[in-house]
């Protein structure tokens, strides 16, 4: 806060993100641009040579058929074997053990068993039918995969209340712990780290790598925020002493979430993410520098990149971090500033001189993304709006990484057998240790880089990230991963459908792209946010406040604002006020004089009620569709004069820039 007497009002209204260099103005620039505009370079990019397509085509058609003549799943055959079920009753207890994993405390999960789901009364019980079931043709799909017809809530619920009929409710307490330590184990490594570096030994003896991730994200609290900061401590010593010195590339590592080390890790913190958060991730680096494992910052939300990026350009001027290359970021190619981004980092690379680790991933935000873009009005969506455009930007992007091995360590993170071949032809056949590698999720990957990992495979390397922690810290990750096998256009989930050929699976990207009416069009049922209504009305405009144009912009009209004289006063008509002017106080500044204000006095007020009283009549007359014009001329007003709008509000009210 200003030490004048006199405040300027917004003159500190939201300082620039670090770096305005011309490479960081690009990736604002993207951050919400046209899609053809954001595709249309990354098509060209992503288009091939013929030779390679077809060598691509081979090696995603043998190792698709390698997938599909496994055998694949048990999860649920263990339920099955147990306690005699159909695979029905297993994906049912699947369903409630993912529902009862939502209920934090096991009191009342007992008491919703014992009292609610005995009863056999589903849909009455838990908030809806579908509630329940919801992901049930997910969960066939994970643990018997296939999708069956017969996946539905009715037989679901009556297969359920056959069980509770046969057994009582002990056998479903049993069956549904045992589903929850399945779901655990589909996804979780282990409980704790020593579990999970003991569970790697068979797969690591393979040939594969792992970078561990303790469960744990979107701290609230600062409490949250130091105990997820203990746990990855102690992760990283426990992993540091298991690696026993492999190095970055051959060696496990460690991938931290940001948003666990930091309550208010937004952008309208970045002053307090810069003071509080960077120095917790630079400790954590340094521990992991004197092991030598590399760890990795995990990429969520696109609101907080260009936040994150000031944190890692930071880390790699450090002088403590120098000469270490284990730095490593995750950049979605979803996003439409993916290869600004690439840009970005691999220049940094080369002015601070690591060698810096890039995931490439396809992105596991994709639903809120659309979500929230809609909900705010914002002008356009980050991230692209067809799957397809995802697949031609990751090869793109990939191909941008494969150019710069000298400055990144490429990480390929995909179970698309196209995509992945894709990248095994590009990079080309000679091949060394440390120039790139694949990763893969833990219970989701392992039988396709089962036919990539070892000499007589494709003979490259693949590192599981492996996720660690108690059911408890479980859900918001097992909910990206039930969104990611659930999507009909997702590979996993097309690899485990019949009806879809493996001429449709190694399909090129780009070629289908090409092939559309207009190469780069967004996806027609997606509406962009200004027009989730319809023909209805337009919806209200957003301001995007983790833009950094925006928020320029918005500095200066705020600041504008602020120059204005504001006066408030009774208008009434035919009436002066007569009350004195007195100044208005910010609240939350109180050398801050907003404005004048006359009060209207008991008289006057009285006026104003007789005088709206004699005018309603004539209002009550006036056509609905008049008055709604009315209401629309107001409301465009306050949209257009917004900026003014928010500067007074903030102003007056004290607020912050969200709440105003
Ligand atoms: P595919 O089925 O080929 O692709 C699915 C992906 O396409 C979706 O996930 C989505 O990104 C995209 N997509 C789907 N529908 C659309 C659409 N309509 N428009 C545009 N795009 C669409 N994700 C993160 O966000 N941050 C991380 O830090 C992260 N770390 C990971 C680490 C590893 C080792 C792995 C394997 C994954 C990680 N992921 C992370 C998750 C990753 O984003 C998903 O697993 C990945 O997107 C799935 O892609 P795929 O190539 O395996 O499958």
């Amino acid at each position: 806060m200003s030490t004048h007497s006199h405040p300027i009002p917004f003159a500190d209204f939201a300082p620039p993100v670090r770096s305005q260099t011309p490479l960081r103005k690009a990736i604002t620039a993207a951050y919400r641009s046209p899609e053809p505009e954001s595709l249309a370079p990354l098509l060209a990019a992503a288009t091939l040579p013929e030779t390679v397509r077809t060598e691509v085509r081979e090696t995603s058609r043998t190792l698709i058929e390698a997938l599909r003549a496994k055998h694949r799943g048990s999860g649920v055959e263990g339920l099955v074997h147990e306690y005699s079920l159909s695979s029905q009753e297993g994906v049912a207890l699947m369903c409630l053990a993912e529902a009862l994993l939502r209920i934090p405390d096991s009191a009342t999960r007992d008491a919703l068993i014992r009292d609610k789901i005995s009863a056999g009364d589903w849909k009455s019980h838990m908030g809806g039918g579908r509630s329940l079931f919801v992901n049930a043709a997910t969960w066939g799909l994970v643990v018997t995969g296939k999708l069956t017809s017969t996946v539905n809530d009715r037989s679901l619920a009556a297969a359920l209340t056959r069980l509770i009929a046969r057994c009582g409710e002990p056998v479903i307490r049993r069956g549904v712990d045992m589903a929850m330590r399945m779901m655990g184990e589909q996804f979780v490594t282990g409980q704790n780290i020593a579990e999970a570096l003991r569970r790697a030994i068979p797969l690591e003896e393979r040939g594969f790598g792992y970078s561990y991730d303790m469960l744990g994200e979107a701290a609230t609290t600062a409490e949250d925020a130091a105990r997820y900061y203990r746990d990855y401590e102690s992760a990283i010593h426990a992993i540091g002493k298991a690696s026993g010195g492999r190095g970055v590339y051959e060696g496990p590592g460690i991938s931290i979430k940001l948003s666990a080390l930091h309550p208010r890790y937004t952008r309208a913190q970045a002053g307090r993410v810069m003071e509080e958060l960077l120095p917790k991730v630079r400790a954590l680096a340094l521990i992991a520098k004197s092991y030598n494992i590399g760890l990795n910052i995990d990429a969520e939300e696109a609101d907080r990149l260009e936040l994150s990026l000031d944190l890692l350009e930071d880390l790699c001027f450090d002088p403590q971090l120098q000469g270490w290359d284990g730095i490593g970021f995750v950049v979605q190619a979803y996003g439409k500033r993916c290869p600004f981004v690439l840009d970005f980092i691999i220049d940094l690379a080369r002015r601070s001189g690591h060698r810096i680790m890039v995931r490439l991933v396809k992105g596991a935000y994709w639903d809120a993304e659309i979500k929230r873009a809609q909900l705010e009005g914002l002008e356009d969506f980050p991230v692209f709006t067809r799957k397809l455009h995802t697949d031609v930007s990751y090869i793109a992007c990939a191909k941008k990484l494969l150019a710069a091995t000298d400055a990144v360590f490429p990480q390929f993170a995909t179970h698309n057998a196209q995509t992945l071949a894709t990248i095994y032809h590009l990079a080309g056949p000679d091949f060394r240790i440390g120039q790139y590698e694949f990763q893969c999720l833990h219970g989701m990957g392992e039988p396709l880089y089962d036919e990539v990992v070892g000499e007589d495979k494709l003979d490259r390397p693949c590192r599981i990230y492996a996720p660690v922690g108690t059911h408890e810290t479980l859900l918001a990750y097992l909910v990206r991963r039930l969104l990611e096998n659930g999507a009909n256009s997702s590979f996993v989930n097309r690899i485990a459908d019949p009806a879809v050929s493996v001429d449709e699976l190694t399909a090129d990207p780009a070629d289908l792209v090409r092939a559309m009416v207009v190469p780069g069009a967004r996806h027609e049922q997606i509406a962009l946010p200004r027009d989730i209504f319809g023909r209805t009305r337009l919806n209200s405009a957003g301001l995007d406040l983790s833009n950094e144009h925006c928020l320029e912009m918005l500095s200066k009209a705020l600041q504008h604002s602020a120059t204005t004289g504001w006066t408030a006063a009774p208008v009434i008509p035919g009436i002066s006020p007569e009350g004195d002017p007195r100044p208005l106080h910010n609240p939350a500044d109180h050398r801050d004089v907003v404005g004048q204000v006359t009060e209207a006095s008991d008289e006057e007020g009285r006026a104003a009620v007789r005088q709206a009283a004699r005018e309603a009549s004539a209002w009550a007359a006036v056509p609905p569709a008049e008055r709604a014009a009315c209401l629309e001329k107001a409301a465009d007003l306050m949209q257009e004069r917004m900026p003014d709008l928010l500067g007074l509000i903030m102003r007056e009210g004290g607020k912050s820039t969200t709440n105003a």
